[in-house]
């Protein structure tokens, strides 16, 4: 088999990535918008010594589980990679991919698997999740002004003002500054060169305070006609805007957001809750952008870590202290650390404006300000300890610390199960046992699950 040459095969199961497999002749094919059940042509793109890429060139028999995908951009788009897999299949789908992870990376024995893996949580109305948007700005092809997503692995923009994900405003949101962008002959950014001014709009809604921030990406010290703006945001009376800022970003990188922030109106920020939890979001700060799904999480990670107002909690990885503030109404004492000190500051100020004053915030890695700690206070007794890690999961450090210091609970919260696994091997072979498994759908349409998991202590 070499580039371009056609054969017959039928998908019988999907990668993590979302891409279809399929087998033949003893050769395993990656391909990209087939889904499991299909029967397809498809064309080699890349060949390899057992495995290869190729690209969808018919559906011959369409599988049952495939859908007509909701949004027109879905295979052009980078965002997406289920749209055209049923929700109830995609759901089984990440369902399976955490149980394999566990079963095949944590080696956890079937019978204790299936005691402790509970139904996935998924989404009641799968779209228009997202309380986050970020929309590159650009000129098109023919020289018009588009806002839109990068095509898969490209920096090619493709016009997209209304993603599927995004909530409803952002259409309307990004009409307004399109229009006054050309109305002043205000130029997008243009990667090659490293000219033009705008690059990016971000926009946050809280869902529960409807409160909604625009953020505008620029590539120099000052945000022009800004006035103007702000006057096309009032005139046009349909969008209430809490706060407009702007960033500045003069850096020839793809990282979006610079260090710098300006406040045009507003606050400069806008206020969410969770639970009754209240939160105050910057345009920087990290915050989770699926907020029914996260009071979910947030709800399993409160329920496995049985609180009853006299354990000391550490929350590792705590971010902006989401989880710590929660758990801090429940818990006598709570310890959060976090690498950002950015985030650390929104964590404090977070605490301070829901009356906490029993959480307590570290700036660090956890990996180095746990075993410090520990060393300082080893007689503090910790009940609960509950991380948060990003996709790498957890340093090693800091699992030897958290057997160290023996809480009956640990509470994992992960996004990414494959590491989950790898960690949950190790707590195993330490003392811990996988107790419960409740994969949460953060992010429907996209090949990302989270996964809340409890272990305790055994000895
Ligand atoms: N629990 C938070 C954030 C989870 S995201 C929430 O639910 O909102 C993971 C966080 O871990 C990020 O905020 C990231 O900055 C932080 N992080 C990454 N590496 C870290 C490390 N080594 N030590 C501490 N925090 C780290």
């Amino acid at each position: 088999m070499k580039k371009n040459d056609q054969f017959e095969v039928t998908i019988e199961d999907m990668s993590s990535e979302g891409l279809g497999i399929g087998r033949r002749d003893g050769f395993v094919w990656f391909i990209k918008d087939t889904v499991v059940g299909d029967h397809v042509l498809a064309a080699a793109t890349k060949v390899k010594k057992t495995y290869g890429f190729a690209r969808l060139v018919r559906v011959l028999t369409v599988s049952p589980d495939r859908v007509e995908p909701p949004c027109p951009i879905a295979r052009r788009c980078g965002g997406c990679q289920l749209q055209e897999l049923s929700y109830p299949a995609q759901l089984r789908f990440k369902s399976e991919k955490v149980y394999n992870n566990l079963l095949r990376i944590g080696e956890v024995e079937e019978d204790v698997l299936r005691r402790a893996f509970e139904p996935i949580i998924g989404m009641e109305h799968p779209l228009r999740y997202r309380n986050k948007a970020q929309f590159p700005i650009a000129r098109d092809r023919d020289g018009n002004i588009i806002a839109g997503f990068y095509a898969g692995r490209t920096h090619s923009v493709i016009r997209c003002e209304d993603c599927l994900l995004g909530v409803q405003e952002n259409k309307r949101i990004l009409e307004i500054i399109l229009t006054w962008i050309k109305t002043y002959g205000i130029e997008p950014y243009h990667e090659e060169s490293g000219r033009g001014i705008v690059r990016h709009v971000l926009i946050r809604k809280g869902f529960a305070s409807g409160e909604l921030m625009v953020c505008l990406v620029i590539n120099q010290d000052k945000l022009p006609h800004q006035e103007e703006l702000v006057r096309a945001f009032q005139e046009a009376g349909d969008i209430r805007l809490r706060s407009l800022n702007y960033n500045i970003n003069k850096e020839r990188s793809n990282v979006i957001m610079g260090r710098e922030l300006v406040n045009v109106f507003g606050p400069g920020y806008i206020e969410d809750s969770i639970g009754s939890v209240r939160f105050r979001i910057s345009p920087l700060s990290f915050y989770q952008v699926n907020p029914v799904q996260t009071a979910e999480m947030y709800g399993a990670a409160l329920e496995f870590a049985d609180l009853h107002g006299t354990e000391n909690v550490w929350d590792l990885y705590c971010g902006i202290g989401t989880i710590s503030l929660f758990m801090s109404q429940r818990a006598r004492h709570v310890y959060g650390v976090e690498i950002i000190p950015e985030a650390i500051e929104d964590a404090r100020q977070n605490a301070e404006l829901n009356g906490i004053s029993n959480a307590e915030f570290y700036v660090g890695a956890a990996e180095e300000v746990l075993p410090e700690w520990y060393a300082k206070h080893p007689e503090e007794r910790i009940d609960v300890v509950c991380v948060d890690p990003p996709r790498k999961g957890c340093d090693e450090r800091a699992l030897d610390t958290i057997v160290s210091m023996a809480p009956e609970r640990l509470v994992y919260v992960s996004c990414d199960s494959a590491t989950l696994a790898r960690d949950v091997k190790y707590l195993r072979a330490h003392g811990y046992e996988l107790k419960r498994v409740r994969p949460v759908d953060n992010f429907p349409m996209t090949v990302h699950v989270e996964t809340v998991a409890l272990l305790t202590r055994t000895k």
